[in-house]
């Protein structure tokens, strides 16, 4: 059976989450992948049922595993006669006094530049931990938690970006020690190192830290389960430029939300760490025999998110170890259920380095980067593309950044002029992710309006909903109440809106599963403040789903950015569906490639095909209306509504923690404030047109011009 018990096909009518699915989200050990849809408030609030994990729950578990056949595995050259049989043991002591150490990678698919591996390979880092300060035996571990592959929506395009992320991982570890891989194991880790800690003798767990709200939770209970086993934990953070937490704490605990205070705060911690080198070497694992039979490791029991681009049988969960033929292996797609992907952007540390590489082989565009200057409409991307390597940690950021530092340098001392500053150059973007890790770490719900105290509140379309209980329904249902939110969302999500702009990147971004930041830009504000009046959680999802880079900090992040809930307030500058990106390419390249029934209008109509006459369109063999969409909406009217209907929810104020939102008469208020200023779909019409002819067109162009004075 596939996947044990669960309920083998998606669950489209509104359901709120078993209680074993909404619990998931709370109990989940899960991996870089994961997407939070709707459970990261959750997990926010199980911190402290984390902290409280009672003992008996976990007897309860360790009373089931007991008595289970053994079976030995047939890893490449890693049987328990070559590699020590296993001792069983639950002291921080192995019965020889050396260290036996699980090295649990999850966010961090690399081999340099890892400040946690390198502390995990450090004999020394033992003699403090009750070993005698050697390493006895050394596992690079991988959990793959059948939770978060049935319960969070991924594409394929990440799922396959990671299993090749792990795949090369798995042979940089056989390049050091040809004994050594990334031992792969299917279940919920939480029990898998329950097991591995019984069966494999472990006294140590290493683990890069992470700060955002989902792995606080696991990590805590993590911690309570090692305490219980009786083995240390080494965390190290590693992930960002400077540890969130740290960062938090300086700021007196509060979130970070500009990146002048970020700077200000960081800038007395000291530099930048250094990049740490890869390791020499790599010590031997010790015994991979386990005890394997069908129950407590982890089967899920919940509604398949996934099921939708599941297209074959998934046999993934069968084993603990995987197929026998090749125990301990990374899964293929083919095993997850899953089609191939469509991107043409491949995992690894290679493919990082390379794009690392390419980037700091052009001295002078990594001293002149700018951001605001870099073109969305590019077919070969204008920006770094080191996204999807920085989230999988297939790159680290310090190499990144004082990678780019050693470059300038070079360059300076041979003459070089002209460096772009922060926000705008290359250390800007770094910071900007590290600000978002620093808001989101510190921001109850920050994913979410609802209780998400510096979110403020809009009264969008489409937002979440939630039971009498607080609790949200997963999937959301249908709002029948607003068909047009609906429809305005479905031909967003799927690139059929009729503006090409919006239409080629959305395609772009569901084909490759990345898009350059002013197209997100663009179809972000589109979507919210800029036209649909639809809330930003529901791009939200559709990026957690589609994203390769997906962070659960900078996206949320920067859809709050977008749509002017929080960090950004310019609600009024909004981005022209066919004047932006007329600014960086006239031709329409990227509308082209990605909407080819429009392929042969000429320039200049690419942006506006339903602007071009009969004639045109039938020469182009693209009648509007027919072979591709006729514009869903007046772009300037609906910019104007939206307009007026977010400077009424400026002006009442409320925020997502606020009492009206959380008893939900927040709604009420504002729509009255509406009526009040003629901010109504009726009402709005005849003034807009009139206010359209005296601002004239442009707006967020003419900004931009400014901004960058
Ligand atoms: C609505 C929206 C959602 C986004 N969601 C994500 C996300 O889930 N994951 C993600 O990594 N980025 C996200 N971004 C930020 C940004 O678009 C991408 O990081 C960037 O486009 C990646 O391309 P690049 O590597 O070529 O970037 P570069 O411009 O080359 O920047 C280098 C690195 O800096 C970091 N970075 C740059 N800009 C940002 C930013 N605004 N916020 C956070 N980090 C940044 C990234 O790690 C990036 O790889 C989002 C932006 C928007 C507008």
């Amino acid at each position: 059976m596939p996947r044990g018990k669960s309920s083998g096909s998606a669950k489209r009518e509104p359901v709120s989450p078993p209680a074993e699915a909404k619990k998931a989200g709370a109990d989940a050990v899960g991996d870089a992948t994961r997407s939070p849809l709707k459970n990261v408030s959750a997990w926010k609030d199980e911190l402290e049922v984390a902290e409280n994990t009672s003992e008996s729950d976990v007897h309860d578990k360790k009373q089931k595993t007991g008595g289970a056949p053994r079976v030995q595995s047939k890893g490449k050259g890693k049987s328990a006669a070559s590699a020590g049989a296993a001792k069983p043991c639950s002291s921080s002591m192995s019965s020889s006094g050396g260290a036996r150490v699980l090295y649990w990678h999850r966010t961090d698919l690399r081999l340099t530049d890892s400040p946690a591996l390198t502390r995990a390979l450090d004999p020394s880092t033992y003699s403090d931990h009750g070993s005698d300060g050697t390493i006895e035996a050394f596992w690079p571990i991988w959990c793959f938690d059948p939770t978060y592959v049935y319960s969070t929506r991924v594409g394929v395009n990440r799922w396959s970006f990671l299993l090749e992320s792990m795949r090369d991982l798995s042979e940089r570890y056989e390049e050091l020690n040809e004994k050594q891989k990334l031992w792969v194991l299917r279940g919920r880790p939480e029990l898998i190192i329950r097991r591995l800690v019984r069966d494999w003798g472990v006294t140590h767990l290493a683990f890069e830290k992470d700060s955002n709200a989902y792995s606080k939770v696991r990590d805590q209970k993590i911690k309570a389960l090692a305490e219980e086993l009786g083995i240390q934990v080494i965390d190290t953070p590693g992930r960002h430029l400077y540890d969130p937490d740290e960062v938090i704490k300086q700021h007196k605990g509060k979130p970070i939300m500009t990146l002048h205070q970020w700077q200000s705060v960081t800038s007395k911690m000291g530099d930048v760490p250094d990049p740490l080198p890869k390791p020499e070497s790599i010590p031997d694992p010790g015994s991979t025999d386990l005890d394997e039979h069908g129950e407590e490791w982890g089967q899920y029991a919940g509604v398949d998110l996934n099921a939708e681009i599941r297209t074959g049988n998934d046999t993934c969960f069968e084993h603990l170890t995987g197929p026998s033929s090749e125990p301990f292996s990374v899964p293929t797609m083919g095993q997850l259920g899953f089609a191939d992907p469509t991107t043409t952007i491949h995992g690894g540390t290679i493919e990082a380095h390379k794009r690392l590489d390419l980037f700091l082989s052009t001295p002078e565009k990594v001293a002149k980067f700018s951001k605001p200057n870099s073109a969305p409409t590019s077919l070969e991307p204008s920006t770094t593309l080191l996204s999807p390597y920085i989230k999988f940690g297939c790159v680290g950021v310090r190499e990144t950044w004082w990678g780019c530092k050693r470059v300038i340098a070079d360059w300076e001392k041979k003459g070089g002029r002209g460096e772009t500053k922060e926000p705008e150059n290359m250390f800007g973007q770094l910071q900007f992710r590290d600000m978002y890790a620093c808001a989101e770490a510190a921001v109850p719900h920050f994913e979410r309006v609802r209780g998400n105290s510096v979110c403020k509140y809009v009264d969008w379309a489409l937002s979440n909903v939630y039971d009498d209980h607080g609790v949200e329904i997963i999937p959301r249902p249908t709002d029948r109440s607003n068909p047009k939110a609906e429809e305005y969302f479905e031909a967003w999500r799927e690139g059929r809106t009729g503006f090409p702009w919006i239409d080629a990147c959305m395609r772009q971004l569901k084909y490759e599963g990345w898009i350059h930041h002013l197209a997100r830009h663009s179809v972000a504000c589109f979507l919210t403040r800029g036209q649909c009046y639809i809330s930003w959680e529901r791009g939200m999802e559709v990026f957690d789903e589609w994203l390769i880079d997906w962070d659960p900090a900078s996206n949320p992040g920067n859809w709050l950015w977008l749509s002017c809930s929080a960090f950004f307030s310019q609600y009024f500058r909004v981005y022209g569906l066919v004047s932006w990106p007329q600014k960086t390419d006239k031709t329409g390249a990227l509308v082209r490639k990605y909407c080819p029934e429009l392929k042969n209008f000429p320039d200049k109509y690419i942006y506006a095909p339903h602007t071009a006459p009969q004639a045109v369109q039938e020469k182009a063999g693209c009648i509007i209306g027919q072979d591709y969409p006729f514009p869903m909406l007046d772009e300037h009217a609906a910019k104007d509504l939206c307009i007026a209907r977010i400077k009424d929810a400026y002006h009442l104020n409320l925020h997502g923690d606020s009492p009206e939102v959380i008893n939900g008469t927040a709604e009420d208020k504002l729509k009255a404030l509406h009526e009040e200023s003629g901010a109504t779909e009726d009402m709005h019409h005849e003034e807009g047109k009139k206010k359209r002819k005296r601002s004239g067109e442009g707006a967020m162009d003419k900004f931009v011009k400014r901004e960058k004075k």
